[in-house]
Formats: structure tokens, C-alpha cells, sequence
């Protein structure tokens, strides 16, 4: 088999969670979405790749990041799988003490409890060296203070994995210095811990929350992984994540993509479907060449982190999670103009996806921190900030 095609097993597996996801359509509200996260769960699609030893399946982010697509392709994207087996389950199999793994891998696998992550803070966004919260020593336990924001999921996760850093150089400047981030698992009533929900304009159960640290006091086992680590351990979790976000938004945009060649294969208007017009057939055909080849570059970016490669990971799955998020948005846009006047009804379906597909632009990296990342470290251009 070569890295980037499929294997017979992953074929029938992307059939299966096709023909899963298909038998429930479009699961819109809290409850069903948790129904539907358990039998997904139970089937093993969520611990794919999770350690077998642990509960998983022992397979990679290509398998995950397959589920997450199909799901998404049905209508069904649960966008918690970016978050808690990928993303969370990554770190603590690689980076967890034994008691972590046996704590929360057997779980965030069979689905039972699901894990958040917090990376982004107000005063920081995409320059996540800013960040601020700021954990110290109180004997063995340790004591945790800042703001996070945009954290998704956090009222149905059981924990919340917190990215903070153990101290705040200062630089000459009076900024604070590099970050050496470490990693929190900070369980939901933690005394402290507060969260507030954001009024997104999201069609989506997933809600998103901004989070208070108030001296929120954690035993020392909290600590997933070294303090001294440093960014290896958070980019573990970190590659994964725009993996699995390229995979949402793949699944999305072929999601809105089937919509649109159903409706425009039937509806007429002169005297074929309006599918006949160039004007409307090219466009779809585009965004499904765009989706394609995003794909692909997703398909090559698992290869490289399943097969331990993390900085070829890094800059492949920037890339997929460029491409994604472009392809996504694209696909969305010309399905919601080829309905017409049924584009924006609820009916169809397809209003809420304008936003929705945008997340994909901006989480969990921005579009131009991409083409930044790919303009320094791949173009060696020179850097403006
Ligand atoms: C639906 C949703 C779910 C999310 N879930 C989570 C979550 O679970 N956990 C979590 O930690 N975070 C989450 N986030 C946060 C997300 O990762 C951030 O929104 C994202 O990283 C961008 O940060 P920001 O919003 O602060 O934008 P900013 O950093 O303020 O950027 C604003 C704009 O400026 C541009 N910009 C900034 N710096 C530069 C530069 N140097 N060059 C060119 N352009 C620049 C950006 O590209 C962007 O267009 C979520 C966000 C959304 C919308």
C-alpha cells in the first residue's frame, strides 16, 4: 500500500461509519448528540486511536480523522473528537503517567467521559506565547490563575486539559519571554474553576465558554507530562487537532456539496436542470477538486504523525488545515447559492453551515497564521511581527 491511499481496512471502515452516520440524520440537539457520541463510541470509532491496551483501537489520527470526515460528510460533525480523543487522548498516551492512562483513556474511548482543551486566552489569541495562566507550587499541589477563551465543550467535558506556563520570564521589553507551556487536567467543579458561555452565532450543540482560574488548587498529578517538556508535548496534542479540524471541515464541505448537486440535478427552471449550466456545474465541480485535494494533504499529514514524524506532521497539517478550511468555506458558499432562495431557508439546511464553515478558517489557527507559518519556516521569508 503506498502512505497515501487507503487500505482495504480503511475503506471498509469509512463505509461503515458512512452507513452509521447516514442512520441519523442531522442530530441537532444536546441529547442525540450524546446518544450519538456513544454509539460511535461503542462501535470504536472514538478511541480509533487510542492505545489497544488502554481501551482503543490502535489505530492513528488517518483512522480518526476518517470517522470525523464521514461523520461530518452525514450531516453529523462532532466536533468533540477534535478535542478529546485527538487532542487530549493523544497527550496523555504519549506524555501521561500509567495512572492517567488507566484513569482516562479507557473512558475517553468507550465514550463515557469526554475531555476539553484550553489553549486560547483573551489577551493572547493567536500568539499563543502570550498566554498567561500561570500555574505555581504550593507544596505538591499546584495553584493555577488566569482567563481562557473560546473553550469548547467545557459543560459536557469531565476535565478541561489547561495549557499554562510554570512561570512568566520577563524579556527586556517587560513581555513574557518564550512560552514553556504545560499541560493541566483540571476537572469541571474544580472550587475556582468558573465558566461562562459566549453567545456564539453557531448552529452547533458544541457551545463554547470563556474560563476563569481563580486560584484553582490541583494535586500534583494534574500535571500531564514534563513542566520542562516544552512545546514537543503541546504539539503532539496540537498537529492532531488541525488534522482533525481539516477533517470537519472536509466532511462539511462535502456535506453541503451532496445538497447542492441533489437539488441542482432537479430543479428546472428553463428547460434542463439548472446542474446543466456551466455556471453552476463548474463551481460544484471545483469545490469537489478542492475537497479532493484537500484530502489528500490531510491523508499525508496522519501518514506523517502516525509514523512519528512530527515536524514533517507540523507543516502537512498546517497545510491540510489551510486547504480544508478554504475548500470548506468555498463548497458552502456556491451550495447555498446553487438552492437559490432555498439556500437560506431552514428546510434545507444549508444558512447554518455560513458560519459553521467558518470556524474552520479560524480555529484552531487563523488562515494567515498558516500562510505565516508557511511563509518563515517552509519560504524562510522574513517575519513582520
Ligand atoms: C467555534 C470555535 C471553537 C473554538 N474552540 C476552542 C477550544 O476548544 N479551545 C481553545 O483553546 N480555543 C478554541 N477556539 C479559539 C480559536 O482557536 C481562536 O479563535 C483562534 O486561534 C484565533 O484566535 P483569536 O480569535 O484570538 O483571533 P486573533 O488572534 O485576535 O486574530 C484576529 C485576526 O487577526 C489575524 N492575525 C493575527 N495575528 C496576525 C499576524 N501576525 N499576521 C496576519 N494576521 C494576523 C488572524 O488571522 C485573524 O484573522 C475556538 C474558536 C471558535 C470560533
Amino acid at each position: 500500500m503506498t502512505p497515501l491511499l487507503e487500505s482495504e481496512e480503511h475503506k471498509s471502515l469509512r463505509a461503515a461509519v458512512a452507513a452509521f452516520a447516514k442512520a441519523h440524520p442531522d442530530t441537532l440537539n444536546a441529547e442525540d448528540n450524546t446518544r450519538l457520541w456513544q454509539e460511535a463510541a461503542k462501535l470504536g470509532y472514538i478511541g480509533v486511536n487510542l492505545p489497544e491496551a488502554y481501551g482503543g483501537g490502535g489505530a492513528g489520527i488517518a483512522e480518526l480523522s476518517l470517522v470525523l470526515e464521514e461523520m461530518g460528510a452525514a450531516g453529523n460533525p462532532l466536533l468533540m473528537m477534535i478535542v478529546s480523543p485527538a487532542i487530549c487522548g493523544t497527550v496523555i498516551a504519549r506524555f501521561g503517567t500509567e495512572a492517567q492512562k488507566q484513569d482516562w483513556l479507557p473512558s475517553l474511548a468507550d465514550g463515557s467521559r469526554l475531555m476539553a482543551f484550553g489553549i486560547t486566552e483573551p489577551d493572547a489569541g493567536s500568539n499563543s506565547h502570550r498566554i498567561t495562566t500561570t500555574a505555581r507550587r504550593d507544596g505538591t499541589d499546584w495553584i493555577l490563575t488566569g482567563r481562557k477563551v473560546f473553550v469548547s465543550g467545557v459543560d459536557i467535558a469531565d476535565a478541561t486539559l489547561i495549557v499554562g506556563r510554570t512561570e512568566a520570564v520577563p524579556t527586556e521589553a517587560g513581555r513574557p519571554g518564550s512560552l514553556k507551556p504545560c499541560l493541566f487536567i483540571v476537572p469541571r467543579d474544580t472550587e475556582g474553576f468558573r465558566r461562562r458561555p459566549i453567545d456564539m452565532e453557531l448552529n452547533a450543540v458544541e457551545k463554547q465558554f470563556e474560563l476563569t482560574l481563580d486560584d484553582v488548587r490541583l494535586p500534583a498529578d494534574a500535571l500531564v507530562g514534563d513542566e520542562d517538556a516544552g512545546l514537543l508535548q503541546l504539539f503532539a496534542g496540537l498537529n492532531p487537532e488541525r488534522i482533525m479540524t481539516a477533517a470537519f471541515a472536509i466532511g462539511m464541505g462535502r456535506h453541503a456539496l451532496a445538497k447542492a448537486v441533489e437539488y441542482a440535478r432537479e430543479r428546472t427552471v428553463w428547460k434542463t436542470p439548472i446542474g446543466a449550466h456551466q455556471a453552476i456545474a463548474h463551481p460544484l465541480a471545483q469545490a469537489h477538486i478542492d475537497l479532493e485535494l484537500a484530502r489528500l494533504m490531510m491523508q499525508k499529514a496522519a501518514h506523517l504523525y502516525d509514523t512519528g514524524d512530527d515536524t514533517g506532521a507540523g507543516e502537512a497539517a498546517n497545510m491540510a488545515k489551510y486547504a480544508a478550511g478554504e475548500a470548506c468555506v468555498k463548497a458552502v458558499d456556491q451550495a447555498v447559492h446553487t438552492l437559490g432562495g432555498n439556500g437560506l431557508t431552514r428546510e434545507f439546511g444549508l444558512a447554518p453551515l455560513i458560519t459553521a464553515s467558518r470556524v474552520a478558517r479560524i480555529a484552531p489557527v487563523s488562515r494567515e497564521m498558516i500562510l505565516n507559518y508557511v511563509s518563515h519556516q517552509t519560504l524562510g521569508l522574513p517575519k513582520s511581527y
